[in-house]
């Protein structure tokens, strides 16, 4: 096991640094990369996708390219403009909206910019990230779809508040923060929360547990990274390259969120879209950000035991 610490260029779930660890096997490499905060329970689902891309590898491919979407954080109308015409063709924007401390108006504005540097071709949909009410969702979501929102990325927190918002806005309700565990896509279809389910492969364990999970829940997914090294977007790509239809760009563009990598090809976006394929470690890559892997190891023993 080898273990990284790769500063981010970007702060994401107010974390500087992206920490994790990687493995290899007959297969190819892995990479397992809980966040701090997950008990043995939840590193468990972790460390099995590792194990399935090092020892298992991936269900076979049904398409060779995978399109992907740019993130848009909470920045000002400029920055967000900058944002998207700097995003490799991409022609879908995840806009973040609902940050902490700003107000709505900062919110329409942003979506507003990035809608005119799409385009009317292009697609915008925005992510709150559980930040909104019913009522604030329902106000909102009819004020920003004026910039004409391909869908909305978890409302408000919880699955029976998703349910109340999707029926009283026209705008498709995605879920993501939803469903982390593999039952949650049970209690989103039942209570008919969304009309999309945004998946990783991390939490769910795996490339054909998340594949499972596609099928059991009976919506059109959306494949989102856990802003992971080439090697764990490897197998978001290969998630998204085996799912029967593929309606939506993937939320697979998150390399750029760190300072570095650790193949020496890593996963860029092209017109758009990212190859599907599985770079390896590279050892003057990985060289830049290696660090003692024994806490990791540690944490690996504790999911183990967990996971029997
Ligand atoms: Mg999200």
């Amino acid at each position: 096991m080898r273990a990284f610490s790769i500063p981010m260029r970007t702060r994401f779930r107010g974390l500087t640094r992206r920490d994790g660890a990687l493995i290899e096997g007959p297969a190819g490499w892995g990479e397992f990369s809980p966040f701090a905060e997950y008990g043995p329970a939840e590193a468990a689902r972790w460390l099995a996708a590792a194990r399935e891309a090092a020892f298992t590898g991936f269900p076979e491919p049904l398409r060779d390219r995978i399109p992907v979407n740019v993130t848009v954080p909470a920045v000002g109308p400029g920055r967000a403009r900058e944002i998207v015409l700097a995003s490799s063709g991409c022609r879908t924007a995840k806009v973040k909206v609902a940050e902490r401390g700003q107000d709505h108006r900062e919110d329409l504005e942003r979506v507003e910019a990035v809608r005119d540097a799409l385009g009317p071709g292009g697609r915008v949909r925005i992510d709150v990230n559980g930040g909104w009410d019913v009522d604030t969702a329902v106000r909102m979501i009819g004020m920003l779809n004026r910039f004409d929102l391909e869908y909305v990325e978890q409302p408000c927190a919880t699955v029976e508040e998703l349910a109340l918002v999707r029926r009283r806005v026209d705008v498709p309700v995605a879920a993501d923060e939803s469903i982390r565990r593999a039952e949650d896509p049970f209690l989103v279809r039942k209570a008919e929360a969304a009309d999309i389910a945004v998946l990783k492969v991390q939490p769910l364990g795996g490339v054909a547990a998340a594949l499972e999970v596609a099928e059991q829940i009976g919506l059109p997914v959306v494949v989102s990274s856990a802003v992971e090294t080439s090697v764990g977007l490897a197998a978001g790509l290969a998630l998204a390259a085996a799912l029967p239809v593929l309606p939506y760009a993937c939320g697979l563009a998150t390399l750029q969120l760190l300072e570095g990598d650790v193949a020496a090809d890593p996963l860029t976006v092209e017109d758009g879209m990212i190859a599907v394929r599985r770079p390896s470690v590279d050892e003057a890559a990985l060289a830049r950000f290696e660090v003692d892997a024994e806490g990791w190891r540690l944490r690996a023993e504790q999911a183990d035991g967990h996971g029997r």
